[in-house]
Order: C-alpha cells, then sequence, then structure tokens
C-alpha cells in the first residue's frame, strides 16, 4: 500500500476496503452487489439506517437530531444552508479563516446578506481568529465556521456559544477525529471523502426543527425538509458511498469510538509537528502553534526549487500527496484517521534522509 497523504478523496482503512471487497458481489446473501440494487429494498435501507444511527450513536445520540446523506458534496451545503436559512430580512455570520471559509462566504453573499464575524485575513490565515466574545446581531440567521482549513492547516480547538442563533460547521476535512458536543451546534456538515468513506454522499447532521419548513419557492432537491421527510431517500442515494461510511464508522467504533480515534490522531500529528520543530529550521510549519491542525499538516522549506525535489523524491520512495494545495504552494501531510501511525513514522524518516542529503 502507499503511503498516502492526499488531501481528499482520501486513504481509507484497509479493514475496511478488505471487508468491502469480501461483500462486493454478494451482500449479505442476496447474490447482488449493494449497489446493485433497488434503494427502496430492504436490505438497503437496513444499511442506510444503521450507517445514520452509527453516527448519532458516536455523537453520544443527542436528542432532536438527524442524520441527511446528500448529494453534491459540501460545495452544495454552501449554497443550501444559505438557501434554507438566510430569509428576507435576516443577516448571517460568517468566520473568515482562509480558502473554505472564503467559499462559503462567496456563495452565501449571492443568495443574501452575510456579515464577517471574524477573520484571520491580517495573518494570512495561518492563525485562528479569538470567538470567545462575538457580538450577533438579533436578525443573525446563524454563524458558520469552518472547524478545520484544509489547505491552510488550521482547526479550531473549540467553538463558541452563540445561544439562539444556530451554529453551523463545515466540519469536511476533521468530523469523526475527535469528540465534539453536538449539542451546541444547530448543524454540522462534511463531504464524506476525507473522514468517512468515499467521495459522492455529503454528511449532514442538524436539529430537527432546522429540517422543517424550508422556504416554499425553493426546488424540491435543494430542500432539507425534502430529504429530513423522506430519511434522504426522495430520490436514488448514492447507496454504495453510504454502504461505505457504515463500514468506516463500524470500524471507528472498534478503534475505541472517537475518544480512541483522537489518542492515535494526537500521536500522529505530534510525530509530524515534533520532526518539523526539530529540524532546526529546515523544515518550517506555516500555520501558528496554537492553531495547527491535527489533520492537515503544511510546512515549508527554505525554496520552491527545494519543495519540488522533495515532492519529486518523497513520491519515488512511494509517498503520495505530499504537494502543498496549488493555491498556497509549500508542503502539506494530510493525516486523516485511516492514515496509519506507521505511514507517518516512515515520512518522518524520509524527512530526516533528505535533511541529511540536503541540508
Ligand atoms: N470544505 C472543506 C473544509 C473542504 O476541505 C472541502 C474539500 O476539500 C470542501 C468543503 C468541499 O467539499 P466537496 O468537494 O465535497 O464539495
Amino acid at each position: 500500500r502507499a503511503y498516502n497523504f492526499n488531501a481528499g478523496p482520501a486513504a481509507l482503512p484497509l479493514e475496511v476496503l478488505e471487508r468491502a471487497q469480501a461483500e462486493f458481489v454478494d451482500y449479505r446473501g442476496t447474490g447482488m452487489s449493494i449497489m446493485e440494487m433497488s434503494h427502496r429494498g430492504a436490505v438497503y435501507e437496513e444499511t442506510h439506517n444503521e450507517a445514520a444511527s452509527r453516527l448519532l450513536k458516536l455523537l453520544g445520540n443527542p436528542e432532536g437530531y438527524k442524520v441527511l446523506f446528500l448529494q453534491g458534496g459540501a460545495s452544495t451545503q454552501f449554497s443550501m444552508i444559505p438557501m434554507n436559512f438566510l430569509t428576507e430580512g435576516k443577516t448571517a455570520g460568517y468566520v473568515m479563516t482562509g480558502s473554505w471559509a472564503g467559499k462559503a462566504i462567496k456563495e452565501a453573499k449571492l443568495i443574501g446578506e452575510v456579515f464577517e464575524a471574524a477573520s484571520s485575513k491580517e495573518s494570512k490565515f495561518m492563525n485562528l481568529p479569538d470567538l470567545s466574545n462575538l457580538k450577533l446581531p438579533d436578525n443573525a440567521a446563524y454563524l458558520h465556521v469552518t472547524s478545520n482549513e484544509t489547505i491552510e492547516g488550521t482547526q479550531f480547538k473549540s467553538f463558541p456559544d452563540t445561544g439562539s442563533v444556530p451554529l453551523i460547521a463545515d466540519m469536511s476535512s476533521d468530523i469523526l477525529s475527535r469528540p465534539f458536543d453536538l449539542t451546541q451546534f444547530g448543524m454540522v456538515y462534511a463531504g464524506a471523502q476525507k473522514n468517512l468513506g468515499p467521495s459522492g454522499v455529503t454528511v449532514v447532521i442538524a436539529r430537527e426543527e432546522l429540517l422543517q419548513d424550508s422556504p416554499k419557492h425553493l426546488p424540491t432537491m435543494l430542500r432539507y425538509d425534502t430529504h429530513a421527510g423522506n430519511n434522504s431517500l426522495y430520490n436514488t442515494p448514492p447507496s454504495f458511498s453510504i454502504y461505505m461510511v457504515n463500514q468506516v464508522l463500524k470500524w471507528i467504533e472498534e478503534q475505541g469510538s472517537l475518544e480512541g480515534i483522537e489518542k492515535k490522531n494526537q500521536e500522529k500529528a505530534a510525530l509530524l509537528y515534533n520532526a518539523i520543530d526539530n529540524s532546526g529550521g529546515f523544515y518550517r510549519g506555516c500555520a501558528d502553534t496554537g492553531s495547527r491542525s491535527l489533520m492537515n499538516v503544511t510546512f515549508r522549506l527554505a525554496s520552491e526549487e527545494l519543495e519540488k525535489q522533495f515532492v519529486k523524491e518523497s513520491e519515488k520512495e512511494g509517498f503520495v500527496g505530499l504537494k502543498g494545495h496549488r493555491s498556497v504552494g509549500g508542503l502539506r501531510a494530510s493525516i486523516y484517521n485511516a492514515v496509519p501511525y506507521d505511514s507517518i513514522k516512515a515520512l518522518v524518516d524520509f524527512m530526516a534522509e533528505f535533511q541529511k542529503s540536503n541540508g
């Protein structure tokens, strides 16, 4: 297996892939692959419901929350959220933390009035704004945050108390990487392709009252009430992706649930950040220490030329995906849940060798 540090789609646990392989052509004795069967049949529906209930169970089964399995990626949520909630006379707050928050804001501005509740633009998004004293206007429809900026490599450690204003989080790149209190949020959402499974399904978890009474003029597929009212089976769901999400959730349970996963993620990130910090300045972490992401580790070398050489040589050694996002350059190792500790150990060893030859 490759040492896979892709930002997304990203590595999946080997056990999950092998289990899916074993069931691939004959799922639960039906003589069919799950992707060949009707989404209206009992076998599919059981898997679909199992995935939703496992997800809520991992989050402590708080009362009044519902899971939706949607399509169109997290990017479609950037539009659906304001379309459903940012109604006449209201304004929506956004925390501007970098590339993905910026995309969410751009879409919301197409729909209605938006205000920037906080921003870390001054630091070029290398740290995160303090959200402890936010003042939200009375007509705020919601406050939107990006829990982990995949491109810049920053991650919130905690979230603000927004009182009666629903807090909505794009958790695409760190959902289920650690425990979190779902009851602090009105809604969280994530494209599945980093920590939850393959691409093709977007998971939304929201308080039930937010999923009712979407504005009447909205198209059927863009209304939360359509999907909530039909158990995410209004139209054909991405059934294979949802099946894979269920497998990944089962694997997370086996890792000691979110507490177990968090511990592993902390160990993995510490190994890599320590290697960067103890390199005598040869490698330089991009994000400020207090805002560093445990999922996307961004770092630089002294020149772009040296970075290119690093990527080239790493690829020869079986490492994949270490080039930084094209918009910011540098290097990035995405170390989501499924990336094993041993892959990071191999990377740290490679980094030491590379420094020896080029330092
Ligand atoms: N939000 C974040 C934080 C992301 O990292 C990504 C994708 O990388 C997206 C949103 C967009 O997700 P999708 O490609 O599912 O639309």
